[in-house]
């Protein structure tokens, strides 16, 4: 887990942690909440119904549960009426119980409490987190009936304190209104863009360099992007071999695993099962991208069960909390936080589909709540100093979301991008793991960032570093830094794609398995992710590399167009 490893240019290996590795969580509130068992009938009180304020949240995801939670919902209606008649009669003997007056004074009073512990700054901030949950999980409590209450919720407000394992988060949170605001988007703190950082408008510059969500590409232009930018039907061809196999290695839940052997399809057969067998949401997210990379999405395509069960999954193992949604889960940390945020707004920005608004903007919360509030970075753990390997999910995830038209707080861009330039070296032509460096895997991830949040083309470290990835050339084993390295020279495009694309895309398709139950996989031996990851996430990479042609259209297309064509 030594970080100079990733430093070490001729390491090509990204830390073991990548798809979850071995990093062990210490003291998450999140880890202490266990995934629920994903199986689960859909009830009311799951995080798929409770995100949106009442609206179909688990819409999308109802289907591939209906038949299982039809028989279920039957054996619980009964018992939940009894409960509910139980609740009421409480309910209604605890009002007559209490006159109007002191119920309204007990509200006024819990708020004046959180107000004033909210002004007595410094050491009253555990206890205000304390109060906040605890007033988040109050049900009869009727806060959204209170104006004054609006505030002293406001999800920027509850950010700024710190999470302790005093207030672990109750993952069987019931239906509240207070989560409607945890799905609410973050107030957006309009912080100032430096012009030497890149202006929000140049933000939305590059962005809107794409003239619409950049996943047109997956729709029905594919087969003229597929041969423009260097693919052909056998890169098509590999890539349906390998969503039938990863739709084969989907979980009875809707979910995958990184352990193949507990795959009842499988059960083994395929080789290289990874070790974080436990990174079921990473797993899960990994799994899902390619399918969405391809275009199959839970509305169209062949896939379309496939993909609806696999989000259906997530949904109803995000966690709320004031702080937003969270994927974070013991072995895959912020990891699978980052994978399946990216999913979630992918599948929203593809589909419009509005049950899945809410659990995406409650992700992209989340990511702005975790990042370390001083280096801007991110990694395994909540607030914790960064790493480019986890930073890199993270602002993909931002980026998704900021092209599905959802709320990115550019305060928390502004603070990621102050944690590439602790990390870089040669002027920005290269980056680092947690210190300035220059990495293959974290040079590459470090200037596909930079692409994404407003580095221009002329620019003349992202020119240096493109280079200096296209004279390394593709690695043999390592699908992380293929996967970033990829993407970048792919929206450099040029004669360094041609030349990086021929070796790329040949290598995969020559190194796809083709027989037996491992038909359409890819795993090497080598990186320390592909162990962690085994089979499941060599063959998620390896397919998003060759999905890379349609998957997001080049940013500086339209700009060079511009440029040819200046008005
Ligand atoms: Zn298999």
């Amino acid at each position: 887990m030594a970080d100079e490893n990733l430093n070490k240019p001729e390491e090509e290996a990204i830390e073991a942690a990548d798809v979850g590795g071995d990093a062990v969580a210490e003291k998450s509130p999140k880890a202490k909440a266990p995934a629920k068992p994903a199986a689960k009938p859909l009830k009311k009180a799951t995080p798929a119904a409770a995100a949106p304020v009442g609206k179909p949240a688990a819409k999308a995801a109802e289907k591939p549960v209906k038949q299982a939670a039809a028989k279920q919902a039957e054996a619980n209606e009964e018992a939940d009426a009894l409960q509910e008649e139980e609740d009421e009669s409480f309910s209604k003997t605890l009002m007559l119980m209490l006159p109007s007056w002191l119920a309204s004074m007990v509200v006024h009073m819990v708020g004046f409490l959180v107000l004033a512990l909210w002004f007595n700054d410094g050491a009253a901030a555990q206890k205000r987190i304390e109060v906040v949950t605890a007033i988040s999980e109050e049900e009869e409590l009727d806060q959204l009936d209170e104006p004054m209450d609006e505030p002293l919720l406001d999800p920027m407000d509850v950010t700024v304190t710190e999470i302790t394992n005093e207030a672990p988060v109750d993952s069987e949170m019931d239906i509240s209104p207070a989560t409607d605001l945890d799905a609410a988007a973050v107030a957006v703190d309009l912080t100032d863009f430096g012009l030497e950082k890149a202006p929000r408008n140049d933000l939305m510059a590059t962005v809107g360099a794409y003239t619409g969500s950049g996943v047109e590409g997956r729709g029905s232009g594919k087969a003229g992007l597929v041969a423009r930018g260097g693919g052909n039907e056998k890169s098509e061809r590999a890539v349906a071999l390998a969503l039938k196999w990863l739709a084969d290695h989907q979980m009875p839940d809707g979910g995958w695993s990184i352990d193949l052997t507990a795959v009842p399809n499988c059960r083994g057969q395929c080789r290289h099962s990874g070790k974080s067998d436990k990174a079921r949401l990473a797993a899960t997210g990994l799994a899902l991208l390619p399918f969405l990379g391809a275009g199959h999405t839970q509305k169209t395509g062949k896939y379309q069960q496939t993909v609806q069960r696999g989000l259906y999954y997530i949904v109803s193992n995000m966690k709320l909390s004031p702080q937003g949604g969270s994927m974070h889960e013991q072995q895959g940390n912020m990891y699978s936080h980052g994978i399946c945020s990216i999913a979630l707004c992918e599948a929203y920005a593809m589909t419009q589909d509005r049950g899945l608004q809410n659990p995406a903007q409650a992700a992209l919360n989340f990511i702005a709540y975790a990042q370390d509030p001083v280096g801007g970075g991110w990694r395994y753990q909540i607030r914790q100093p960064g790493d480019t390997s986890v930073v890199g999910w993270q602002i993909m995830a931002l980026k998704s979301g900021h092209m599905a038209y959802l709320r990115v707080p550019p305060v928390t861009v502004k603070k990621a991008f102050d944690f590439l330039d602790a990390v870089q070296s040669n002027s920005g032509a290269n980056y680092g793991y947690t210190g300035p460096g220059e990495g293959p895997a974290t040079t590459a991830i470090g200037l596909l960032c930079r692409m994404y949040l407003g580095w221009k083309k002329d620019n003349p470290a992202l020119q240096r570093g493109v280079k200096w990835l296209s004279n390394r050339g593709p690695s043999k084993n390592d699908f992380y830094y293929n996967y970033y390295a990829t993407q970048v020279l792919r929206h450099w495009e040029g004669e360094e794609w041609v030349k990086w694309n021929n070796v790329m895309r040949d290598q995969l398709i020559n190194t796809q398995a083709q027989k037996g139950h491992e038909t359409g996989s890819w795993y090497e031996e080598g990186g320390h992710a592909n162990e962690a990851g085994g089979r499941l996430y060599c063959t998620a990479m390896a397919t998003m590399i060759l999905e890379v042609y349609y998957r997001h259209l080049p940013i500086y297309r339209s700009q060079s167009v511009d440029e040819n064509f200046p008005l």
